[in-house]
């Protein structure tokens, strides 16, 4: 069978080079490609490699208007032998584990509340990491399950290969058991998203680490902890596993969260700091050594001093980044360009790459957000655009996003350093408010770091630029004021909004103080 299938991507592959595949413009999509279909092949109009967050809404709005639709995907194992079902990196090893595993510490938090509030809870309160870890991969899996029946009622047709090019018009996807799958299409969209990426440089860092790959499937708590990195991944699990209870250093280069607004991105580093989460500044790991007794022995240098340190722990965490998965694609062969410093598909306005007819979305594109929402808005809108009548572009200004550390950050628009480096110090007016919830007060915490910016334009209207905002629910607060900044909201606008009282949104709408004033920003009063 292997030999039989190898034959036939040889015989596709002859004429394919041979030849250029020629593709027609019609009215609502290009259709009827000139291809070459070996025995046995199946044929669609779009195929979608990856059956992740991109992936799957192009493939179910693609057969929603009627189309011929296939998915493949393939999860390959992480280096510790972790793997999941369908769905992508959001449903199995992102977004969903990973806010379910906050909620279990938030949950921490408000259990030493519920005593204010009068409660009797029994002390001291204990958690079980098993018990947390196999309810939140029930819902995962029943997640996957509930994929897999998405796509059979939207007769998608879903193959469990993983994919590589063989012609411009054709895939070979291998199954598990090696069996091999030819399958060919008008239009193929890339939507292989990205995975962690190891330090292979670093002495026991492959053998020893584990990544956010792993994290959210360990049977066993993951114990004292050392997580490498200061980004999303690596604040967010440092941000869980710490309010969970576990002992939790956050290893950091250089800053946190690069990107974000600065002056936000340190007090969600204070929050952490105060809440119990250790910062080893300025470091970086140089070895991992596995001890006698299995605890791994990790050694850093201070890049300032340059002095060595070590420190023993049960669990190191990876969390500098991911590679986007194109490496098995075969893309060279069918001049899908790649950018070669990051090794992500280059692709324009409409997610087409360098051949026509090959799209890319989601993680794996080009200065794309690596975000679930926008990675569905594009697979959706491409969809549509090859298949509908429509010629809407995915807009990627405004896109909102929290960071789901113990102190939620959410935030629209632009930092403070981007708005300034864009429109001038003296065009820019910063009104900031340092506020108390009113959870908070009963329960008696601490909110030194809850706190929100308004960044706008100081010519009136004063338009808004961007929201920051630093306080529990930052996800849901945030999620509402995109609506009016994507809707172009000024100042004047928002101040003309009636709040919800009492709220921590409402803060939003009360913003009086500006920067510049030098006023104490911090909300007296109800
Ligand atoms: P993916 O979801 O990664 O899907 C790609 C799929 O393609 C995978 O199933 C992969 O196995 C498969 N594949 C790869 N190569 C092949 C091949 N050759 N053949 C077949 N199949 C293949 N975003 C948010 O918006 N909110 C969050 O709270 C959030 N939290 C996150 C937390 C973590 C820990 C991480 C790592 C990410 C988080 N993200 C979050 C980001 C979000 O998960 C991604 O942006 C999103 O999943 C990208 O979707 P995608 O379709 O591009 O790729
Ligand atoms: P990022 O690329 O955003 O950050 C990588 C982090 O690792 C940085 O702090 C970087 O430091 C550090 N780093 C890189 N290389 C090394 C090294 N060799 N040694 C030590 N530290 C290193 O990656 P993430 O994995 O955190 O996030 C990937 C994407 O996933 C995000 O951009 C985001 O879009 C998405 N995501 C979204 C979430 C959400 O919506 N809530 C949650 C999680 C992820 P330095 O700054 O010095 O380069």
């Amino acid at each position: 069978m292997a030999a039989m299938a190898a034959a036939m991507a040889a015989a596709l592959r002859g004429p394919g080079r041979r030849f250029r595949w020629r593709t027609q413009a019609l009215a609502g999509g290009v259709r009827g490609a000139a291809r070459g279909v070996a025995a046995g092949q199946q044929n669609y109009d779009l195929l979608v490699i990856g059956g992740g967050s991109g992936g799957l809404a192009c493939a179910k709005e693609a057969a929603q208007l009627g189309r011929k639709v296939a998915v493949v995907d393939y999860v390959e194992p992480s280096p510790q032998g972790t793997k999941w079902g369908l769905g992508g990196t959001c449903v199995n090893v992102g977004c969903i584990p990973k806010k379910l595993m906050h909620q279990a510490a938030l949950l921490g938090g408000m259990i030493q509340d519920a005593h204010h509030y009068g409660w009797e809870v029994a002390q001291p309160i204990r958690h079980d990491w098993r018990k947390m870890a196999e309810a939140v991969q029930n819902h995962v899996k029943s997640l996957n399950w509930g994929h897999r029946v998405q796509l059979q009622d939207r007769k998608v047709k879903y193959f469990n290969i993983k994919a590589s090019f063989i012609n411009e018009h054709t895939v070979c996807g291998i199954a598990k058991s090696g069996k091999e799958t030819l399958l060919s299409a008008d239009h193929i969209v890339i939507a292989t998203g990205g995975r962690p990426r190891y330090p292979t440089h670093i002495e026991g860092a492959l053998e020893y680490g584990i990544t956010s790959d792993d994290i959210f499937w360990l049977k066993e708590s993951p114990g004292k902890t050392l997580v490498v990195g200061a980004s999303y991944v690596a604040l967010e699990c440092a941000g869980f596993l710490t309010g969970i209870g576990l002992d939790t250093t956050v290893m950091m280069r250089s800053i946190p969260l690069r990107g974000f607004d600065q002056q936000m991105s340190s007090l969600v580093m204070e929050h952490m700091e105060s809440h119990g989460t250790q910062f080893l500044k300025g470091c970086i790991p140089t070895c991992i050594k596995r001890l006698p007794d299995g605890q791994l022995q990790v050694t850093w240098e201070d890049r300032t001093s340059g002095k060595k340190d070590t420190g023993i722990f049960d669990t190191v965490l990876w969390a500098i980044g991911r590679i986007p998965e194109t490496r098995n694609l075969n893309l060279k062969e069918v001049g899908v360009n790649i950018n070669p410093e990051n090794q992500k598909i280059i692709v324009d306005a409409q997610d087409v790459t360098s051949v026509p007819h090959i799209y890319a979305i989601g993680d794996v594109a080009e200065g794309r957000p690596e975000l679930t929402p926008t990675a569905i808005m594009a697979g959706k809108l491409l969809a549509q655009r090859l298949f509908g009548q429509s010629s809407d572009l995915m807009d990627y200004n405004n896109v909102p996003t929290t960071v789901f550390t113990p102190l939620e950050y959410g935030c629209v628009g632009l930092s403070e350093e981007e708005a300034v480096a864009r429109h001038g110090q003296e065009h820019i007016e910063v009104y900031h408010a340092y506020y108390k919830p009113l959870e908070f007060t009963v329960a008696e915490r601490d909110a030194s770091q809850c706190y929100i910016k308004l960044v706008c334009l100081k010519e009136p209207p004063q338009l808004v630029l961007g929201l920051h905002f630093l306080g529990p629910n930052a996800g849901e607060v945030t999620q509402g004021f995109a609506l009016g900044i994507k809707c172009g909201a000024s100042y004047a606008q928002v101040m003309r909004t009636v709040g919800i009282h009492p709220t921590c949104s409402e803060e939003v709408v009360k913003l009086r103080i500006s920067k510049r004033s030098g006023l104490d920003p911090t909300v007296t009063g109800c």
